[in-house]
């Protein structure tokens, strides 16, 4: 096992559609073994076999309950519900944005033998799946960006002053 190099946006690889999987094998395998790596490494929530270079319809997601999902060739079945907040990618590192996505998703994948499967998650794993699988399909977060994109020190002072204004918010009362 080992950490693979992720890119970054601007590079041609993740504006690519990418293809599906046919061939259940030790190649494969090696993929997924390295992307568990390489999102351990970079401390993510989700990583999509095109940020390595790599353009095959294979993904890894977290779950609500902590552990990592595996999906091959993945497409979502049914979304409901709505949920808005500050969505970043490792492939665009240090800036985050605004975006509107379902609260709840179904997918239908492969896992890593070819067994097809359906799994459903709410909150962040909603939000990664949809992120994920848009990867697989040479999209960015950036292009459903509401308003612009904000770096990690404004997005605090935003987050201060809202704590802010909720706390004076509270005296009054
Ligand atoms: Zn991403």
């Amino acid at each position: 096992m080992a950490t693979r190099t992720i890119i970054e946006q601007g590079d041609e690889a993740l504006a690519k559609r990418c293809h599906p999987v046919t061939n259940f094998d030790e190649r494969l395998w090696e993929l997924l073994d390295d992307m568990h790596d390489t999102l351990e490494e970079a401390h993510g929530y989700g990583l999509a076999a095109p940020q390595v270079g790599i353009l095959r319809r294979v993904c890894l997601v977290t779950a609500s309950d902590g552990h990592i999902i595996e999906l091959i060739n993945p497409e979502i079945l049914e979304t409901a519900g709505e949920q808005e907040g500050y969505e970043g990618c490792l492939s665009v590192p240090g800036l985050y944005g605004w975006v509107k996505r379902p609260d709840w998703a179904k997918v239908r994948a492969q896992d890593r033998n070819g067994t097809f499967f359906e799994a459903e998650d709410v909150g962040m794993s909603a939000r990664c799946f949809c992120h994920e699988i848009e990867h697989l399909d040479g999209h960015l977060f950036t292009e459903r960006v509401q308003g612009r994109l904000y770096t990690e020190e404004e997005l605090d002072a935003i987050q201060a002053a809202a704590e802010e204004k909720e706390r004076k918010g509270r005296k009054k009362r």
